[in-house]
This record gives structure tokens, C-alpha cells and sequence, in this order.
């Protein structure tokens, strides 16, 4: 049972309002029920939409000048330590949503898989510990090409992770890392995203669905474009739950993003157009009145956004 819940129900009891009904129902208006089934496993019910996040695990990186590309070192630290945050290294969590939703059991990108660090590719054991068989997934819906994000659904021996599923992918992303013509003309040393790509994808081409950002991929679940991090880095509004879900992938990388969407990370591929990209996400999060959930982001990586001086606030739900 969510602290939440717990927080709701005194609420009530000290305003004398004990009736279970009355608080069950102030719960279930208030605030999505969150459950911590283990470490790195939460699952949230928005009515007939469920959602069980699932934690890959996170990378370690020394903070240095280059993380972000356009503040000082100075700056950047002083946003984490007035977060509470160590000043010298980052933590780049990944966690990603399993969405139960109108019959089809959907999983949002797949960690690293066998091929991240020591501390990543638990994707599959916490999957278990959630009671969740991947042979249940039904759709794999990927946001972009990047490793962390496509590793997941095929291991070192080629054996696919959710044999069931069908996966599908933005078409534009598809065409800018499948492109032959790109891939002759780049370098061998500069090939890695590219070479990732066709590993993934390739055996599996049959299964793979390509969809044109905008659409609806399943039934409620609508695709926005969100270019910029990657050339079609697509994000996801879950609708038709208790309450809407914006799944935003690398909308922002960390936290400190949130707090600061003008700041560029070192990994977006067109700086500009992603920190266009991540006011509109949040705006439209906010408009929607709309949980987020994102890769990258801390705690279970689900939440509430709300603004806060030039940027916003992240609070995840617990
Ligand atoms: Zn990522």
C-alpha cells in the first residue's frame, strides 16, 4: 500500500471522515494507488491501465566539462548540490514502463541487455520479481535507437527477449540508423549506434512494425514526435486510464534536466531542436494533466511535473 494512501487515509480519519468508502474513494481521485512490489519494481493502477515500472539498473560517469555542453562545470555542480546530489559523479538511471492497456501487455524500450554495465541489464530479473512472464509481452514500443534504450530485445547468443512481441518503432529513427548510404560513408570507429541498430533489428525485420510519429501505435497509445536527442526520438501519451501517462523516453536525460531544459546533454544529437523539443513535452505534460515517466529519470521514473522558476520539478511517486 502507497504512502500516499497511508497519508490520505490520517487525512481522513483526523477529519473524522473515517467511513473505508470515503477513503477509498478520496484515494482513488486524489492519487494513483503506487505499489513497491521489490527494489527497482513499481507498480501504479490508473484504473484499468496498469503500469509496473521496471528498473535496468544505472550507469556511473565522472561529471566533467563535457556532460553538459552548454554551462559551466560550476553551474552544473551547484544544481546538484543544491539538489543534494554528489557534485563529482553522476548516476544515470534507467527504468522502464510496462503497460497493461486494453488487452495488449506493452513494454517501453528494454535497458541494455547483456551488453551495459555491471550495474545495468536487470531489466529481465526484476520483470520476474514483477510476476511479469516476458513471453506475456505482447508489444515492444521504442523510442529511439540508442543502446540503452534497444539492447534489451536480443541478448549476446541472438536469442530474442520477448518472443511474442511485436515491436515497434518510429520511422524516421528507423530511416536515419538503417540508412545504407549513411552507413557506408561513416567511418568503422564511428560506426557504433549504426552497428547497434542492425544487430538489433536486423534478424527480426519481420516483427518489426514502423510507425510515423503522430499515430496512434495501439489502441491508446498516441505517438508524438519529439525529435532532437535523436533524429526520431518519439514520445507516448498512454491514455484512457484513470489518469493520462506521457511516457517521454530522453526527453530529458536526469533530473537536473528538468530543472533546467535549456541545458544541453552531451548526448543529443541536435541540442537545439531537444531543448525546443523538452519545453513543448513538459508544456503539453502539463497541459494534459499528465503523469511522466522517463528513462532517465530518479526514484520509480514515474510522477508529477510542475513548473518551477525557468523550469520544472520531477516528483516521483513512491
Ligand atoms: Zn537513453
Amino acid at each position: 500500500m502507497s504512502l500516499m494512501y497511508g497519508k490520505n487515509l490520517a487525512k481522513w480519519v483526523v477529519l473524522g471522515l473515517a467511513a473505508a468508502g470515503a477513503a477509498l474513494s478520496g484515494c482513488a481521485t486524489n492519487a494513483p494507488r503506487t505499489t513497491v512490489v521489490a527494489e527497482g519494481v513499481t507498480r501504479v493502477e490508473l484504473g484499468s491501465v496498469k503500469v509496473t515500472m521496471l528498473r535496468d539498473g544505472a550507469g556511473s560517469r565522472v561529471l566533467d566539462a563535457n556532460f553538459v555542453r552548454n554551462a559551466a562545470l560550476a553551474d552544473v555542480q551547484a544544481d546538484l548540490k543544491a539538489a543534494g546530489q554528489p557534485t563529482d559523479k553522476l548516476e544515470v538511471p534507467y527504468t522502464t514502463p510496462v503497460v497493461d492497456i486494453g488487452g495488449q501487455r506493452v513494454l517501453f524500450d528494454t535497458g541494455n541487455g547483456e551488453f551495459g554495465g555491471a550495474s545495468a541489464g536487470k531489466l529481465l530479473e526484476n520483470m520476474l520479481k514483477a510476476g511479469i512472464d516476458p513471453q506475456s509481452i505482447t508489444a515492444v514500443v521504442i523510442s529511439h535507437f540508442h543502446g540503452d534504450h534497444i539492447n534489451g530485445l536480443r541478448n549476446k547468443a541472438g536469442a530474442v527477449a520477448f518472443p511474442n512481441a511485436k515491436i515497434y518503432v518510429p520511422n524516421p529513427e528507423w530511416n536515419w540508423w538503417m540508412d545504407e548510404a549513411r552507413y557506408a560513408a561513416t567511418p568503422e570507429a564511428s560506426r557504433g549506434g549504426l552497428n547497434t541498430a542492425r544487430r538489433v533489428f536486423t534478424p527480426m525485420a519481420d516483427k518489426v512494425i514502423r510507425f510515423e510519429p503522430g499515430k496512434e501505435v495501439l489502441p491508446g497509445v498516441r505517438s508524438i514526435a519529439a525529435f532532437g536527442h535523436t533524429p526520431g526520438h518519439t514520445v507516448f501519451m498512454i491514455e484512457g486510464g484513470a489518469k493520462k501517462l506521457l511516457y517521454w523516453a530522453d526527453t530529458t536525460n536526469v533530473a537536473m534536466f528538468v530543472r533546467n531544459p535549456d541545458w544541453a546533454v552531451s548526448f543529443d544529437m541536435n541540442a537545439e531542436e531537444a531543448r525546443a523539443t523538452r519545453r513543448r513535452i513538459a508544456e503539453l505534460a502539463i497541459a494534459e494533466n499528465a503523469l511522466v515517466a522517463g528513462f532517465h529519470l530518479p526514484g520509480s521514473a514515474i510522477g508529477t511535473l510542475s513548473v518551477r522558476d525557468k523550469g520544472y520539478d520531477f516528483t516521483p511517486l513512491q
